[in-house]
């Protein structure tokens, strides 16, 4: 099948194809004709799949195709609404809102927040067709009467299921709550949990379903590799890869943002560029990273799982797991940026004695063994004894058994610590509402959104479990 059999206008068509794509890819086989008959979507798909274009390309044709629709002013009213969890996918969406509609007389605009609000509501003012935004800012400007949402015509949640873990349901119901009825809506998620369903049966008006990757299965054109190392020679064995395989784009994962920052010092030391990217980054530092590391200028972006999340970069050649995270979903994730849409690519992960804890359960998780290669010269030393992997305020602790919330942080607990190799907060930190978020390591959103506010916010507490953020920790950002 090829972009020329789908109906698509030729405008988008046009933009396509300088893109270089002839081929759809399954999820846009499949979701494209589905969107553009005018019924609602749910789609299971990850970031990597093209699901992006999935949706943007139908929304595009319907929103051309349709007459314009003005406000009482005479400007373009917003018929187009895209949630996305994070600040990175909603600016990543917009471009290829921009992208793929350069030839429509389409206006299209990205808002979230960690900037001001002047510069988004000059730009309302002027008119947009189509809004891209995290959810938070979006809300700031609904109350403030800075936006109208009445006319919205398609309605667009993208990475559901991160939303659901970063605690932005209730903001989400209360997007839902001020969108006309009567609209086309889709939602993508890569995971189907009972949330989703919940909040897609709430959503969606008999949807088609679509799903073209199976919940957490690894993506088979990325080639899998972990390097068993020393505790304290992690930092070498990167730079000695880095160096002597003469990777020139690297996205290196670091659990905490602290120990992003110190890893991105060390690279710079051994001459290597490197910036790091997490939830302490102002918005206009984080941008920078991305746009440098995009263009090659950059040869090493340090990320946060939550900095990363939505981080859309063409066949990046190479992913680092510095550490492993500590929620077997991230892995997933993570290498999830690279082999991106039949590109092949290569996801590497060190890993200490300490953290086979944590490897145990991404391989139970991916329901295969990563092949083991140990470098020469950064051998294991022999005898090292696993220590506890210090999380915020969790300790993660050895060998399964020893694992606790430290006391004084935020309450809650929320968990099956005691379940016989469970772990504390659900196993997923900040994560399910079930499990109680305030419990989690200060790793979760804990009632801030990784979208974050332009306060800076105390950070992480208070809340107990059910997952929204509650109104007196509007400023909190996630601490990762
Ligand atoms: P996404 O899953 O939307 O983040 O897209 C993943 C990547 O695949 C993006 O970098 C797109 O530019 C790229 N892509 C989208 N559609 C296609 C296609 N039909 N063929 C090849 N690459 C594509």
């Amino acid at each position: 099948m090829l972009f020329t059999d789908l109906g698509l206008a030729e405008p988008l068509l046009r933009a396509v194809h300088e893109q270089g794509y002839d081929t759809p890819t399954p999820i846009q086989a499949q979701a494209i004709p589905q969107v553009l008959k005018g019924g609602d979507l749910l789609a299971g798909a990850q970031t990597g799949t093209g699901k992006t274009a999935g949706f943007t390309l139908p929304m595009l044709h319907r929103l051309a195709a349709g007459a314009p629709v003005k406000d009482a002013r005479g400007r373009p009213a917003i018929r187009a609404l895209i949630l996305t969890p994070t600040r990175e996918l909603a600016a990543q969406v917009e471009e290829s809102v921009r992208t793929y509609g350069k030839y429509l007389p389409l206006k299209s605009m990205v808002m979230f927040g960690g900037v001001g609000m002047q510069p988004q509501i000059d730009k309302l003012r002027q008119g947009v067709d189509i809004l891209v935004a995290t959810p938070g800012r979006l809300l700031d400007h609904h109350q403030n009467r800075t936006l109208d949402l009445s006319h919205v015509e398609i309605f667009v949640l993208d990475e559901a299921d991160r939303m659901l873990d970063m605690g932005f349901i209730h903001d989400i119901k209360k997007v839902l709550a001020v969108l006309p009825q009567k609209k086309q809506s889709l939602l993508f998620s890569a995971t189907f949990s009972d949330e989703i369903k919940a909040l897609a049966d709430r959503l969606l008006n008999a949807p088609a379903l679509i799903e073209v990757a199976r919940r957490n299965q690894t993506n088979e054109s990325i080639a899998q590799k972990l390097h068993p190392v020393g505790r304290e020679r992690k930092k070498e064995l990167l730079a000695h890869l880095i160096k002597s395989g003469d990777w020139h784009q690297v996205l290196v994962f670091t659990r905490m943002k602290h120990g992003a920052n110190r890893l991105t010092e060390y690279l710079n030391e051994q001459g290597i560029s490197a910036m790091a990217i997490h939830g302490n980054k102002s918005q206009t530092a984080r941008t920078k990273a991305l746009a440098d590391f995009k263009t090659n200028d950059l040869q090493v972006l340090v990320a946060t799982d939550i900095a990363a999340r939505g981080i859309d970069i063409d066949q990046l050649p190479h992913v680092v797991n510095f550490e492993l995270p500590n929620v077997p979903e991230d892995y997933v994730h993570r290498i999830g940026r690279t082999g991106r849409a039949g590109a092949q690519g290569e996801a590497i992960s060190l890993v200490c004695v300490d953290e086979e804890i944590f490897l145990k359960d991404i391989e139970r998780l991916i329901k295969r063994s990563i092949p083991r290669e140990t470098v020469p010269g950064f051998e294991p030393p022999a005898g090292e004894k696993a220590e506890p992997i210090v999380l915020g305020r969790m300790t993660i602790g050895v060998g399964g058994t020893k694992r606790h919330a430290y006391a004084g942080g935020g309450g809650g607990g929320g968990g099956r610590s005691g379940g016989g190799g469970g772990r504390p907060g659900g196993g997923r930190p900040g994560g399910a509402a079930s499990a109680g978020r305030s419990g989690g390591p200060s790793a979760g959103p804990a009632g801030g959104r990784a979208g974050g506010r332009s306060g800076s916010g105390g950070g992480g507490g208070g809340g107990g479990g059910g997952g929204g953020r509650p109104p007196a920790g509007r400023g909190g950002p996630p601490k990762r």
